[in-house]
């Protein structure tokens, strides 16, 4: 049977749950256990979709096209394994579960309440599909003593203690130590008082994990010790470190992990953190350095693009140098400043977007990087402002567009209803409340021999995350192929447009969907790899 971890996180938000939780899953797995990580959220939207990125940071896609928070990427990331569909719930969604069954009768007239239905409803989520791996951690959003919407996971995760027997559960909890300048101190105070928020709901954490700006002496270790009824060595320092992957290691050399395992009465080897090592090593210290200009929308919100700015990490580790990247906002850009803007950048990027806001400045970023031959990499959106682009500038479509923005007489991009007249795309997963027409999820994608693409893939046929509603349109395919456009990625029924190259360029790559989700540390994604390699063979040319 299963072990369970709860984590909860008293005193701040954003003290960093996900990167705990994924840290310590990845530390169990690195000592042979087998983890899965799944996040309970207490908002009540029934799906992080719709959220906007400026309130909640990306969207991660899973490969079965559940839309989530961004902590699954995390524990993906982390633990190199695919979250899915029942990793990640809201509070929203499990209510709607609850009324929805109410609606059909299925309570029989029972009075229908927070307890047991609702907890009974979170505790399925946590259980489910959960037998066959050794650790289930499970991360509450929120923070307690303050937010009500979580009271009702507390309430659950306490009853689970008891359903599942006090030897399968673990209680941990995140909390923040204020450092007083003035003092010279660490404060405490603020831990004991969400440690008594817990007690209040019943539960007591056999772990504190404390986030400081210092280490915390053994004296301040012991004082919490006291007030929090924990022992000594279950109170852990988590101090800020400058980078999230340092995270398993500082977690371990605290004794976590180790500490996971006496609370579970189990013995096993101690993990391999060989990669992790290496990983940080190289991260702190690289050889060279490359600079990508990011042309966005929410270019001063970094959560929004977690995962890419992860992959670009990832790949800069892959190739021994520091990225840096340079956040452009699309909406700044003017063919006057365009030159300026791009001074000193080695390598172009446009991410996935919605919307036509900034995408004159997207299009701009496009046409300069294929003119100046700087290494571009168009990402979802980035691909279809490059196909945009092209079929203004060389095809001499001046009216070429995405019919996202609009109708246009050179719908380039745009719905494939708009141009098959049974022109329905295969949708294995669709958003729920977008229309219904997004592809979400992953998707195979079948590579051109002898392309910069399957060279960089080295296979045949690859699957990836997708999440978007528009497509290049193919009836402008042969007239693109002639002014050097290679669509070398193509669905498997070849009506789906899914890379995009250019033949006389360094390197220009497009692709409709997102490969930033599948970027891992330890793992990191061949075509991020390539792309900041072709952005160091460009900084080795100026
Ligand atoms: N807005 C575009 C579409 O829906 C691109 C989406 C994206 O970049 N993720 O097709």
């Amino acid at each position: 049977m299963a072990r369970y971890i709860f984590v909860t996180g008293g005193v701040l938000s954003s003290l960093g749950k996900g990167i705990a939780a994924a840290s310590l899953g990845s530390l169990l797995q690195q000592r042979g256990f087998s983890v899965k990580i799944r996040k309970l959220d207490p908002y009540l939207n029934c799906d992080p979709g719709t959220m906007s990125p400026y309130q909640h940071g990306e969207v991660y896609v899973t490969e079965d096209g559940a839309e989530s928070d961004l902590d699954l990427g995390h524990y993906e990331r982390f633990t190199n394994t695919n979250s899915s569909k029942a990793d990640t719930i809201t509070a929203g969604r499990i209510y709607l579960n609850v009324i929805e069954r109410e609606r059909r009768g299925d309570y029989l007239g029972a009075t229908v309440q927070v307890v047991p239905h609702i907890t009974d409803e979170i505790k399925d989520f946590i259980r489910n599909d959960s037998q066959d791996v050794d650790f289930l951690i499970a991360e509450i959003g929120g923070t307690v003593g303050t937010d009500i919407e979580s009271v009702q996971f507390f309430e659950a995760i306490r009853q689970f203690g008891n359903d599942v027997g006090r030897d399968h559960v673990l209680y941990i909890h995140l909390t923040y130590l204020p450092y007083i300048a003035t003092a010279g101190e660490l404060k405490t105070k603020p831990t004991q008082r969400s440690v008594k928020d817990m007690l209040s709901h019943g539960i007591q954490p056999d772990i504190l994990l404390c986030r400081t700006s210092k280490i915390i002496e053994d004296d301040e270790k012991k004082k919490i010790a006291l007030f929090c009824n924990v022992p000594l060595e279950r109170v852990i320092s988590a101090p800020d470190v400058s980078s999230i992957y340092m995270v398993p290691i500082n977690l371990h050399n605290e004794g976590l992990d180790r500490i996971v395992c006496k609370h579970f009465g189990l013995t096993s080897k101690e993990p391999d953190l060989s990669g992790w090592k290496k990983f940080t090593k190289t991260l702190a210290c690289p050889e060279g350095e490359v600079v990508i200009g990011i042309v966005a929308k929410y270019s001063a919100l970094q959560d929004a693009y977690k995962s890419l700015n992860e992959a670009l990490i990832h790949a800069g580790v892959a190739n021994n140098v520091r990225v840096i990247s340079k956040w452009i906002n699309a909406e700044d850009l003017s063919p006057d400043t365009l030159q300026e803007a791009f001074e000193g950048v080695h390598g172009i990027l446009v991410p996935g977007g919605f919307g036509e806001r900034g995408i004159k400045g997207k299009i701009m970023a496009s046409s300069f990087a294929r003119a100046n031959k700087i290494p571009y990499f168009g990402i979802c959106l980035g691909m279809q402002v490059a196909i945009i682009d092209i079929a203004q500038n060389l095809l001499n479509l001046k009216d070429a567009s995405s019919t996202e923005f609009g109708p246009s007489p050179h719908p380039v991009v745009g719905l494939m209803t708009e141009w098959e007249k049974d022109g329905k795309r295969e949708l294995r997963t669709e958003s729920n409340n977008l229309g219904g027409t997004m592809r979400l999820g992953s998707y195979p994608c079948v590579l051109m021999d002898k392309t910069r693409i399957a060279s960089i893939y080295k296979t045949g046929t690859i699957s990836e995350r997708h999440r978007h509603r528009y497509e290049v349109n193919t009836t402008y395919k042969n007239d693109l192929e002639k002014v050097g456009v290679v669509f070398s990625g193509l669905s498997p029924d070849g009506k789906l447009p899914e890379i995009i190259e250019l033949k006389d360029h360094p390197w220009f790559i497009g692709v409709q969907f997102h490969p930033e989700y599948k970027s891992r540390p330890l793992s990191p994604h061949p075509v991020f790899v390539a792309f900041i390699q072709a952005a160091l063979n460009q900084s080795r040319l100026v």
